[in-house]
């Protein structure tokens, strides 16, 4: 089971100047099993959706809710969300110095488990998770994210989606820097997450190749920090056909209060 659910979400972003409106009122329900794609134009506040409801500390929710199956995961800690099942793979992963990737995902899973995973059946996990994306096994003794090519950090990150198996994961321009044959090793991954059936995916992208690989089961079009349009795969196409422009242009008129201060 993993539904994500999230009413009238209205977030701020600290900043120097003080708080800053981002999300305006975000209304979305992913129900058990689907996959939603979030496009939009830059600066529309898809990172801060992810970012919020992820639970990083400089983001502010002002109003809404966020729920998991019915359980407000708002008034959790970071480490709470993720073992309640929620999974952010960030649009920029930050590098860990002095941390291997053996390490980080071994420390990741134990956290998310509560226990140690039995070290036999997990070097033979780590190294079958590698091996599906396409990563050396001596790739486990880098630090993380240290040097790490547009699309090391992106496999890296279908790894850990595919060890640690969360109930719903957030994708956040995991098809930023990818070629071709990333983008489908990477897509591959992220259909086989989504293949076990329960799973939730919100797959935030700017672009709308990558879902020539992953076919979601309702597309949201994500302008001035709201939902402007949902529907179902076919609005990726016309997307693809027309861009964001005539939501921007209708943006212009109906901002909301407060919007881009
Ligand atoms: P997207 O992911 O859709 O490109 P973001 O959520 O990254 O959009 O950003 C939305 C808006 O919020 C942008 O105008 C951005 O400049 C602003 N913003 C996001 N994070 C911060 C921050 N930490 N400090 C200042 N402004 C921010
Ligand atoms: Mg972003």
């Amino acid at each position: 089971m993993a539904t994500l659910d999230i009413k009238n979400l209205h977030v701020s972003v600290e900043t120097e100047a003080g708080p800053k409106p981002i999300l305006h009122g975000v209304d979305l329900t992913v129900s058990d099993g689907e996959v939603h794609a979030i496009m939009g134009p830059n600066g529309s506040g898809k990172s801060t959706l992810a970012y919020a409801v992820a639970g990083h500390p400089k983001y502010t929710i002002t109003d809404g809710s966020v729920t998991l199956d019915g359980v407000d995961i708002l008034s959790m800690t970071v480490d709470e969300r993720a073992r309640a099942g929620l999974f952010l793979a960030m649009q920029y992963p930050v590098e860990v110095p002095g941390v291997s990737v053996a390490n980080f995902l071994r420390t990741a899973k134990t956290a998310i488990d509560g226990e140690a995973p039995k070290l036999r059946t997990w070097v033979k996990d780590v190294n079958q998770a590698m091996g599906q994306v396409n990563l050396d096994a001596s790739f486990g003794q880098r630090n993380v994210n240290e040097g790490f090519s547009g699309g090391e950090k992106k496999r890296h990150e279908i790894v850990q989606l595919e060890l640690l198996n969360p109930a719903f994961a957030i994708l956040d321009e995991t098809d930023s820097g990818l070629d071709i044959d990333a983008l489908r090793i990477v897509s591959d991954g992220v259909n086989r997450f989504s293949g076990q059936g329960d799973r939730g995916v919100l797959l935030i992208t700017h672009y709308t190749r990558i879902l020539r690989y992953i076919k979601p089961d309702k597309v949201h079009v994500f302008v001035g920090g709201r939902v402007a349009e949902s529907g179902g795969a076919e609005l990726a196409d016309r997307l693809e056909a027309e861009g964001y422009d005539r939501y921007l242009k209708a943006g212009e008129v109906s901002a909301p209060a407060g919007a881009g201060n």
